[in-house]
């Protein structure tokens, strides 16, 4: 029997008279996933073609929002874990935790207020005595210790799920079930070391008679059965329960694991201080290379998604996980390790000779001048196992159809990548001016196609991504001017190329960034009037364009937009 059916079936038999409605895997949408997004601009279907989606159900305009869901279970990451409210995701006063409240039986959670602790209460004591044994578990098994943390406060969350049917905020635990499809895909060591983890997590289970319990059932069912035939009635224990337990952690770890989100320090910059799971989103907003909406962390553990662009009744509303400046193979091949699917996308799906993405590997034409040898794109092999098409002697350009041998095509890009890791490797070493000097030959190379060297196109990936640590690398030494230039080779590729969407939160840190290196110059102007004037006039223009984006990407009451609204009063 399929594994996940079992699954289903056995919380099924435990729980049959408790939950009237549940999500189904297949076929119909329950009622309670419409309620929950009732609120929203959104039609829910399911298909055959697409599974589960979101459709937008008339026009919207950008910075609409078509979703916001709190999380079934969140936690600060174990770096922050005094640093930030548990509850609200607030700083605490810069790490003075004497201002802060924890738990004095675990002393593992933080919160800003008696209000966020009294909030916590019934959440925390459910799993206060098995907190503090998770550190020991997670290295015995070789565990992140986050990802523990979050699979008992889901165990937790299941605890406090109303039990009627009816819907409840945060989303429902039985939603974080209805994402594990891919238990086969997931690797049988991951399977092993988290079955072992989650058997320690239940050892020490607040109830010591559910302990011994355990114990005895895992050596030889028939023992508790017959331990529960002459216990009293008030000690008695459900065996069937704890088994659902165990396989219940195991399937939420992996549910964590492909769809967990990060969340944000509401005041700071940090976007991945905190760690939640959305099943609600993680169902119906699909991924797409080509997104037209964004998610964002909020306040208490929320997410919302909001529409980047306009979008027309009837389209599907995507998101995207991924870095979109990169080649479609490594796009595919990040989601095939991370989420564990071959990416069908139509920027994936459109022939590589007509897509952005021929640019984004691309080496110019050594005939026009114009366009790019196409280089075909990797296919998939079975379920998992990826190959490069390397049968083309040639690759031709997609505009004069000009060709070129194959091993000069990707002996041009190897160079450039074996620069690009060699300059990398100099940063590691924090030797930022050679660095600096191995990008710059890098970049600069790219620029005289005339001498009949083949070039990489300007929209090739491993330009743009030396362009950023060089960009780092003059901000280091304080040279802004140069940092500037570089700011705004990133932002005209990022807006040019098409390959990520307009009012992509990747162009607002851009915008934000030339703002202050553009102050910081105006500043250094020594009482040149004109000269600060005309710096201070390029930050208020970057700054004006970056409230205008996050607003759109995060919303008004966003502290990333609230920040660049300040520095943009500050120039005024
Ligand atoms: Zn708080
Ligand atoms: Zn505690
Ligand atoms: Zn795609
Ligand atoms: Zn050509």
């Amino acid at each position: 029997m399929d594994p996940i059916e079992n699954q289903h079936t056995q919380a099924h038999t435990v729980k049959k008279n408790k939950k009237k409605k549940k999500p189904t895997a297949s076929g119909e949408i329950s009622q309670q996933c419409r309620d929950l997004l009732s609120a929203f601009p959104v039609e829910l279907q399911n298909t055959r073609a697409k599974g589960r989606h979101a459709i937008a159900s008339e026009s919207l305009e950008p910075g609409t929002t078509v979703c916001r869901e709190q999380a079934t279970s969140y936690i600060v990451r174990s770096p922050y874990i005094d640093k930030q409210c548990h509850v609200c995701l607030n700083s605490l006063d810069h790490g003075d935790i004497s201002h802060s409240f924890t738990c004095d039986a675990c002393n593992r959670v933080y919160y800003c207020s008696e209000e966020c602790r009294d909030h916590d209460r019934a959440m925390h004591d459910s799993m206060c005595s098995v907190i503090n044994r998770l550190d020991g578990i997670a290295s015995e098994c070789s565990v992140d210790v986050d990802l523990l943390r979050l699979m008992l406060g889901l165990l937790a969350r299941r605890a406090q799920d109303p039990q009627d049917g009816q819907t409840s905020t945060p989303t429902p635990f039985e939603y974080v079930l209805e994402l594990v499809h891919n238990r086969e895909k997931i690797s049988s060591d991951f399977i092993q070391v988290i079955t072992q983890a989650c058997e320690y997590i239940l050892w020490f289970t607040p109830d010591y008679i559910i302990r011994i319990q355990y114990l005895l059932w895992e050596k030889n069912s028939f023992t508790a059965t017959m331990l529960n035939d002459i216990l009293p009635e008030d000690m008695k224990m459900d065996v069937n329960e704890l088994a659902l337990q165990e396989s219940l952690l195991i399937s939420s770890s992996q549910s964590i694991n492909s769809n967990a989100h990060g969340l944000g320090d509401v005041q700071s910059r940090n976007t991945d201080s905190a760690l939640g799971l959305f099943p609600l989103g993680a169902m119906f907003f699909n991924h797409s290379c080509e997104p037209n909406c964004n998610f964002v962390g909020l306040r208490d553990g929320k997410l919302e998604f909001r529409t980047l662009k306009k979008v027309i009744k009837g389209d599907e509303l995507c998101v995207s996980y991924i870095d979109l400046f990169a080649p479609r193979n490594e796009r595919r091949g990040n989601l095939l390790y991370t989420k564990q699917f071959w990416c069908k996308c139509r920027r994936c799906s459109t022939p590589m000779e007509k897509s952005v993405d021929r640019f984004l590997n691309g080496v110019i034409c050594r005939q026009c001048h114009k366009d790019v040898y196409v280089i075909p794109p990797a296919h998939i092999d079975g379920k998992t196992s990826v190959k490069d098409d390397e049968s083309a002697a040639t690759y031709s350009c997609a505009q004069c159809h000009h060709a070129a041998p194959h091993s000069l095509v990707a002996g041009t890009i190897e160079r450039a990548d074996n620069q690009y890791n060699q300059a990398i490797g100099m940063i590691r070493q924090r030797k930022y001016g050679r660095a600096k000097d191995i990008f710059n030959t890098l970049i600069k190379a790219q620029d005289n196609s005339k001498t009949g060297n083949f070039t990489l196109h300007n929209f090739n990936a491993i330009l743009m991504n030396s362009c950023v640590p060089l960009m780092n690398c003059y901000v280091f030494e304080d040279n802004h001017m140069a940092a500037i230039h570089v700011n705004r080779q990133i932002l005209s590729k990022l807006r040019d190329s098409g390959a990520v969407p307009e009012n992509s939160p990747e162009i607002g840190d851009f915008l934000i960034n030339l703002g202050e290196l553009c102050l910081n110059v105006a500043k250094e102007s020594h009482g040149k009037a004109l000269v600060e004037e005309r710096w201070k006039q390029e930050a208020e223009t970057a700054l004006k364009e970056c409230v205008k984006l996050r607003e759109i990407a995060f919303g008004p009451a966003h502290g990333k937009t609230i920040a660049a609204q300040e520095l943009l009063q500050s120039c005024q």
